[in-house]
């Protein structure tokens, strides 16, 4: 066991894996707030990577309705019972992570489990059902029903559990951009990342007898002799919604105000990560949704749901600004600059990739189009 920093949980922790940080670590911001539950993303990747024998049941991407719905189905609430109630005091956790509660085997394996084979059969289940509920915590004042669209892809964890648990060594987190991959040379199918993993984000072939994951589209990122260096993965190019926006996540003390992800994860403290609680450092964050129980997203997201909401609720011109990117352009944005009418992003090497206006310009057309001879109608 070493002992690792975890910035999620403000404290470090027991990690079974002597490891460094990525010296760049890919991320993504997913705002809950504007997803519309197409699935277009799910089908940009599965139509890219996993339409092979074997990949039937896999879904590298997938979009679930919250809160009854999962794939594989319970992944989060099982494990949630494993690990029994735990506790945040201002901020810092002080329960016990999954690399901390011993899970009773006989090695130093993360607590989990593996999901039963009809649990992997529907990857939207109870799709769009609402809970009904009024039981204590569960209402709002508002009104007593809510459901939300939960999008999830690999996490690329700082900590991966995956990685940790395999006993090949067959799972790496590349040290250039901190992305999480399975060799498929040594893989051999033993599936202790598939229990590792808290989000259930390993999945096992039974063709190729291997498991396998998002790759977060490192092919895209990384260019070559057609691609331009930098392309953001399929499921974020694709999103009908433009709630994802990818690029890189810092730590605290090295965060740039002028990267979008660092500014809306540390600055604004406005996106989350998902169940910090389970110790992987995950890096995908989220935005919650406003019109869920609060105690219900603090479980889900950690301390920091309300002032999250509350900022999301009133944005201030700079955050109306950075959310205006969102899903502007294929190219991974690395610095935007506000300008007095427009928001700018910039690429690695500096030049601009996107320029957004902070007012889209409104045109009334006449009632009838001489040139075309036409009518119109512009009334409501
Ligand atoms: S989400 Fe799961 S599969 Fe992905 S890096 Fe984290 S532990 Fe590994
Ligand atoms: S990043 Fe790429 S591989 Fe991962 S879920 Fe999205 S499209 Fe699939
Ligand atoms: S494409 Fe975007 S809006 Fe549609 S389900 Fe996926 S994340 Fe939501």
């Amino acid at each position: 066991m070493a002992k690792v920093d975890n910035w999620h949980l403000k404290r470090k922790m027991q990690y079974p894996y002597q490891a460094t940080r990525a010296a760049k670590q890919f991320g993504a911001v997913f705002d809950i707030n504007r997803c519309i539950g197409c699935q277009t993303c799910t089908m940009a990747c599965r139509s890219t990577w996993t339409f092979s024998n074997g990949q039937e049941h896999m879904w590298w991407n997938n979009v679930e309705t919250k809160p009854f719905g999962g794939y594989p189905q319970h992944w989060d609430s099982s494990l949630l019972a494993k690990l029994g109630p735990q506790k945040w005091t201002g901020g810092k956790y002080e329960g016990q992570t999954i690399f901390e509660k011993p899970d009773g085997g006989a090695r130093d394996e993360p607590l989990g489990f593996i999901p039963e084979t009809p649990e992997w059969r529907f990857p939207n289940i109870y799709e769009d059902t609402a809970t009904a509920t009024s039981s204590e915590g569960l209402s709002l004042p508002e009104h007593q029903n809510f459901f939300f669209y939960m999008q999830r892809i690999c996490n690329h964890c700082t900590h991966p559990a995956c990685l940790a648990a395999c006993p090949r060594k067959a799972i790496y987190k590349r040290p250039e951009d901190g992305i999480v991959l399975v060799d498929q040379k040594r893989c051999r199918g033993y599936q202790e990342c598939m229990a590792a993993c808290p989000y259930k984000k390993t999945m096992f072939n039974p063709v190729v007898r291997k498991t396998q994951k998002c790759i977060a589209c490192y092919p895209r990122l990384e260019g070559g002799e057609r691609r331009e260096k930098g392309e953001i993965p399929r499921c974020m190019a694709a999103c009908v919604g433009s709630i994802r926006l990818s690029g890189w996540i810092s730590t605290p003390a090295e965060a740039r105000p002028d990267n979008p992800l660092d500014y809306l994860v540390h600055v604004r403290k406005l996106a989350l990560p998902l169940y910090p609680q389970f110790g992987t450092e995950p890096n995908i964050y989220y935005i919650p949704p406003r019109w869920v129980p609060r105690k219900f997203l603090a479980q889900m997201f950690g301390p920091g749901v309300k002032e999250a909401i509350a900022t999301r609720t009133s944005p201030d011109r700079d955050l109306r600004g950075v959310l205006k990117l969102f899903g502007t352009t294929r190219m991974t944005i690395e610095r935007f600059a506000i300008k007095d009418d427009v928001i700018e992003g910039f690429d690695a090497k500096g030049k601009r990739i996107i320029s957004v206006p902070f007012d889209e310009p409104f045109y009334e057309r006449p009632f009838h189009d001489a040139e075309y001879s036409a009518h119109r109608f512009n009334e409501p």
